[in-house]
């Protein structure tokens, strides 16, 4: 199993890449902003906490996001992900749904503090993070795109100044976090600025390239 992370600005399209991975190679998709938005929108008491920052476009407190995310790597990694589609044939065969062939994390870690916690919990789950996919694109196109997806989707953080704000966010506490991993060796970083299938299959060599070291390993 290979545990990957998706790392990006805001617009640089970590969700549609994580997705389009997760789909491809059976990984687990786990983004802690889905997470977030999935209690606003149940309307739980974390939500309820969570939104306002959301919309302000702050970083959520460590204390909800790593709750968040240290219970959906738990449970959907070991049971069934109740959201996924099933496969009917292994199903039937195994009585289960497939174990997730791997992992992909998109929207965490965005501190430094978040990237040693991160450590921490893959510990606990006899786990590591193998790699680091930084999506890199240039600021006039980051918000080009959060501007168009603004158009599209409803989501309350994507006004002009809120998207200001989130840009300033990533360069001040989620920047850092490069260093972190470039130091550990486990950093790679792939052109954003392309179209997205292109930039999709830079990141599926990697993920083969990864995947092929630790089975060697
Ligand atoms: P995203 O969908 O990744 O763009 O995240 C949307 C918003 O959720 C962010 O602007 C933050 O307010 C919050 N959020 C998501 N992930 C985290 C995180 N790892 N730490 C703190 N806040 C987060």
């Amino acid at each position: 199993m290979i545990n990957i992370v998706i790392f990006g600005a805001p617009g640089a399209g970590k969700g549609t890449q994580a997705q389009l991975l997760a789909e491809k190679f059976d990984f687990l998709h786990i983004s802690t902003g889905d997470l977030l938005r999935q209690e606003v929108a149940m309307g739980t008491p974390v939500g309820l906490r969570a939104k306002a920052i959301m919309d302000r476009g702050d970083l959520v407190g460590d204390d909800i996001v790593v709750a968040l995310l240290g219970r959906a790597l738990e449970t959907r990694s070991t049971h069934p992900n109740p959201e996924a589609q099933l496969d009917q044939w292994d199903v039937e065969r195994k009585g289960m749904p497939r174990r997730p062939e791997g992992c992909i994390i998109d929207g965490f870690p965005r501190t430094v503090q978040q990237a040693q916690t991160l450590e921490f919990l893959m510990r606990k789950l006899k786990r590591t993070i193998d790699c680091v996919v930084a999506i890199d694109v240039p600021r006039d196109e980051l918000v080009r795109r959060i501007h168009e997806r603004a158009a599209i989707s409803n989501r309350s953080d994507d006004t002009a100044d809120v998207i200001r704000h989130r840009i300033e966010e990533y360069d001040l506490k989620t920047k850092p976090v490069l260093d972190y991993y470039k130091v550990s060796g486990r950093l790679v970083t792939v052109d954003g600025s392309e179209e997205i299938s292109r930039t999709n299959n830079r990141i599926c060599q990697i993920i083969n390239l990864v995947s092929h070291l630790k089975n060697e390993r």
